[in-house]
């Protein structure tokens, strides 16, 4: 059993790729899970069967609620640059910037550019589902993005991590992985700070409401990841979960016991998505069958296809 970091992707092994949403697609409908990593395979070609290519796009949707959580992180990642680089960033041109974006996006989204360009052009499964949502639903998502911006600059926070050296500023939208059980386990870090009493302070900027199990369980997974890169240095890393609809922030201590108990489950999960897929690349369909739960239908993108619109 493996436990090294692998900073460079590779195709060792089976090539499972595990992340915290792959593992909540497998706890949220087996039929979900199998849509989106086989039934789509081979969808991004133009010229992939209909039923494949449709999934495809389907997968790359993304709700409204999401699509600011996207905006906001890219917004954050541009200020931050600008402050690594020793820049102002004026909070208003940032939000006319998010603006912007997401005026360009809304009209791509309601055209169907995603339909031809899945990879590059936004796609709203609202538009998708032609649900009915107001003006003024869509006003308040513009809205909320500029809430989040003007509460990201007044975080204390940020001066703190203005004020730290950037060889301190151990991640900014980072992607890494590490290995276990041979499975590739696949982390982006908002922002990680190794601070002055030399402890590493984890972040991650959230655009929707507190859901502390589920900011815990992402916590632990960078947590392994921070552990084996940069070391603990103490008995316990800090997460912090900064909501920026409020301002709030939720912290978190991830102690060794933590991380081996994320590390169990993880293992367990990836055991799971091995034992489904049986030793194939085109495991059945009927191994995954659709969730009794139908609450979780209306938010997914795989409705029409899966015959629960
Ligand atoms: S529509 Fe419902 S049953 Fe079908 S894949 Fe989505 S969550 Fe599962």
């Amino acid at each position: 059993m493996s436990s090294q970091l692998n900073f460079w992707p590779g195709e060792e092994g089976d090539g499972l790729r595990w992340s915290v949403s792959r593992d909540r697609r497998l706890t949220d409908c087996l039929r979900k899970y199998y849509l989106f990593h086989y039934g789509s395979r081979g969808g991004h070609n133009a010229d992939a069967p209909p039923k494949v290519r449709e999934l495809y796009v389907l997968k790359t949707l993304q709700s409204r609620h999401m699509w600011v959580g996207t905006v906001v992180h890219n917004m954050i990642e541009l200020a931050l640059g600008a402050f690594k680089r020793g820049e102002e960033v004026p909070v208003d041109s940032l939000v006319e910037r998010g603006t912007r974006v997401m005026r360009a996006q809304y009209a791509e989204s309601l055209q169907g550019v995603y339909r031809e360009r899945p990879m590059r052009a936004l796609g709203l499964w609202e538009h998708e589902y032609r649900e009915d949502i107001s003006r003024e639903q869509w006003r308040e998502r513009r809205d909320h993005m500029e809430t989040c911006i003007r509460n990201f600059f007044k975080l204390p926070l940020l001066e703190e991590i203005r004020a730290a050296p950037t060889w301190r500023w151990l991640a900014v939208e980072s992607l890494g992985q590490f290995e276990v059980d041979g499975a590739k386990i696949v982390v982006r870090h908002d922002f990680a700070l190794r601070q002055e009493d030399d402890q590493v302070l984890m972040i991650d900027w959230k655009t929707g409401i507190p859901r502390p199990e589920s900011e815990m369980l992402q916590l632990s997974v960078y947590g392994i990841f921070a552990q084996r890169k940069w070391g603990l240095g103490h008995d316990h890393l800090r997460g912090r979960a900064v909501y920026l609809g409020t301002g709030e922030t939720g912290d978190f201590i991830v102690r060794q016991g933590d991380l081996e108990r994320t590390t169990e489950a993880i293992r367990h999960s990836v055991r799971r998505m091995r034992e489904l897929a049986a030793d194939t690349d085109t495991p059945e369909i009927v191994n995954f069958p659709k969730t009794a739960d139908k609450s979780q239908c209306s938010r997914c993108a795989f409705r029409r296809p899966c015959g629960r619109l």
